[in-house]
């Protein structure tokens, strides 16, 4: 990936990319994988991630005549970000679009209960310049 301009992984200089999933690469071996997802999810699963490969083989996605970083996510909520609003750099190519393919996710949507005081401490903390007032 270096010889093409990448980054490899600040983690492990040795290396391209690493196996994990919060920082380069969201990767399972197979005897982890039928652990994780049993026998008939692991047969299913590993179809589709082979079709998908074999699908693929030999392309990149380009943009503008480069390479682009391949950001993904798991789960969007219906709905991706641009780029800019989640990071500092700009990503022509990571536009909002409204999304279907994780409608099936367990994670599209989640429940947290707070107390007032608690979420308006959450608010702060997650952004001092906010003026938030707790009153229940
Ligand atoms: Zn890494
Ligand atoms: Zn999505």
């Amino acid at each position: 990936m270096r010889q093409f301009g990448g980054n490899g992984c600040n983690r492990h200089p040795e290396a391209d990319v690493c196996d994990d999933p919060a920082h380069c690469q969201a990767y399972l071996p197979l005897s982890a994988q039928k652990l994780k997802w049993g026998v008939l999810d692991f047969a299913a699963n590993y179809y589709k991630i082979r079709r998908a490969v074999v699908a693929t083989a030999g392309l990149v996605l380009s943009y503008d005549g480069l390479v682009i970083d391949p950001i993904f996510h798991s789960t969007c909520g219906g709905r991706t970000e641009y780029a800019h609003l989640v990071w500092t750099n700009e990503y022509p190519y990571l536009a909002s679009v409204v999304c279907n393919f994780c409608q099936h996710s367990r994670r599209l949507t989640d429940e947290r209960t707070f107390t007032v005081a608690g979420l308006a401490e959450r608010l702060t903390q997650w952004n001092p310049a906010v003026a938030v007032t707790a009153r229940s």
